[in-house]
């Protein structure tokens, strides 16, 4: 256990590093920002900040050694260069590893007894037609790396959409549709013990590939399916010695839970439990890297509800602020793009 007043490392700047960094603060320790952006929202609320590139061995290791801990908030962070401070890394990097590719992380939950959609690996336009006859259509095309919020994707309807598409070896997945009742994440805190706690499962609703709202309780139909869902979520941080906070994403559908993915780190999905639990997310997981006893998981109140603020969305925040109800996050970030994550609201409803 680390005492108040060290320092945790936290690899990205974004907003989930900027909560985690406060949420750090408030327990007494110190945040170092390692980032290649120059304007990082984490670094904005940190003690300190390095901005440098992943692979710039000496920025990293100058920046390990200033650190007690180091964790992550970005989860494609590359994981070679991770070696040298792999000491100093919590959860262990091998979680990076197996979610940074969508074919690795469908394999490895599929061999711990989950249930992906039926996918093909697909390295080439025959392989994609291949994947059409055995999983038919609809279906997604898929980067297997760096894609987020719907990035990175195609959906196909027929055959004829796939027409003049040129795939390059080792980049993609194809999948076929899921038809869902609903969406909804098991997020999950490990202690270093191995102890592990559930927040309750929030219902999401997607725009576009990107999370629109995260409300609790879920529908029954969706809450029905969560003790299986937490089955697999918990094999899988067992699995990877995982330290801190785990997402996994599924489909409620009449069949059981469908494994979407998984994030290894504090999740969209999770940001309601700042007001919404006992303990948020962003807290529980420093706790978990620092070998400090996790706090109590229980929602508080009768619902939860998140909405994300995508592009101009949060733009008026006294508008927001008329709700006395609304708890406003805004991230910091100056320019308000279309599909960009700016902010959030959470409602707690006693
Ligand atoms: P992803 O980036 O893979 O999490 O996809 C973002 C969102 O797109 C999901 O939360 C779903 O709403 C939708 N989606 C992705 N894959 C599928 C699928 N195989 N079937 C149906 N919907 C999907």
């Amino acid at each position: 256990m680390l005492p108040p007043g060290r320092t945790i490392g936290i690899l990205g700047g974004g907003q989930l590093g900027r909560m985690m960094a406060v949420a750090a603060a408030q327990l007494g320790y110190r945040c170092h920002i390692y980032s290649p952006e120059e304007h990082s929202v984490a670094a904005e609320v940190s003690e300190d900040a390095t901005c440098a590139g992943w692979y710039d061995a000496r920025e990293l290791a100058r920046f390990a050694r200033g650190c007690d801990v180091i964790t992550w908030e970005f989860e494609n962070v590359p994981v070679a260069p991770l070696a040298p401070i792999a000491a100093k890394l919590a959860p262990h990097p091998r979680a990076l590893e197996v979610a940074q590719d969508r074919l690795s992380e469908k394999r490895f939950v599929e061999n711990l007894g989950g249930r992906p959609a039926p996918f093909a690996e697909v390295d080439s336009e025959e392989d994609l037609q291949a994947a059409f006859e055995r999983i038919g259509l609809p279906g997604i095309l898929k980067t297997r790396r760096e894609g987020y919020d719907g990035k990175g994707q195609w959906r196909f309807e027929s055959e004829r959409d796939a027409e003049g598409l040129t795939l390059h070896q080792g980049g993609f997945i194809y999948e076929g549709l899921v038809h869902f009742d609903g969406e909804f994440s098991v997020i999950l805190v490990r202690g270093a013990d191995g102890e592990v706690r559930f927040w309750d499962s929030a219902q999401n609703v997607h725009h576009g590939g990107i999370l629109a709202t995260s409300s609790l309780p879920a529908a029954g139909f969706v809450a029905a399916q969560v003790p299986e869902a937490r089955l697999l979520a918990a094999k899988v941080a067992e699995q990877l010695g995982y330290v801190g906070v785990l997402a996994l994403e599924f489909f409620a559908t009449k069949d059981g839970p469908v494994f979407n993915e998984m994030a290894p780190r504090v999740h969209n999905s999770g940001h309601w439990t700042i007001e919404g639990a006992e303990t948020s997310q962003f807290e529980n997981h420093v706790r978990a890297v620092l070998g400090l006893p996790l706090g109590d998981t229980a929602t508080i109140g009768r619902e939860v509800v998140m909405t994300n603020l995508i592009g101009a969305a949060g733009s008026d925040a006294a508008a927001i602020l008329a709700d006395p109800s609304a708890h406003l996050h805004l991230y910091g970030k100056a320019e308000a793009r279309e599909g960009r994550k700016m902010g959030h609201v959470t409602k707690v409803f006693r």
